[in-house]
């Protein structure tokens, strides 16, 4: 489930691809038929992203600030492109792995 999950695979079959789009849950999967549909999370994965990566960043910003105290035209030019890389990097595995538990543990699921 997990490495399905975060491969960006069925978690059926951990085969076909997961998504169609950056985000977008393929309706089918490609290798197996499975149904993915259902199991689309929409914006969940990225609350999970934003409390995580806000977590780490924020931590790492003030360390950063107290430790080394660098004038604030660094701190600019350093968090943005790493929340913004950071997010890109985090939203899809995270999505997958949802949708992966998600499949996992839905109603009538039975384990094969
Ligand atoms: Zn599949």
């Amino acid at each position: 489930m997990w490495r399905a999950g975060l491969l960006c695979r069925c978690p059926a079959c951990g085969k076909g691809p997961l998504f169609t789009g950056f985000l977008t849950v393929a309706p089918r999967c490609r290798a197996c038929g499975e149904d993915l549909a259902a199991c689309e999370q929409g914006d969940g994965p990225a609350v999970f992203v934003i409390l995580i990566l806000g977590f780490i960043i924020t931590g790492a910003a003030l360390v950063v600030e107290v430790m080394f105290s660098p004038p604030y035209w660094l701190h600019v030019a350093i968090w943005p492109p790493l929340i913004l890389g950071g997010a890109l990097a985090m939203l899809r595995p995270f999505k997958g792995v949802l949708v992966a538990t998600h499949f996992r543990h839905r109603r009538g699921h039975v384990e094969r």
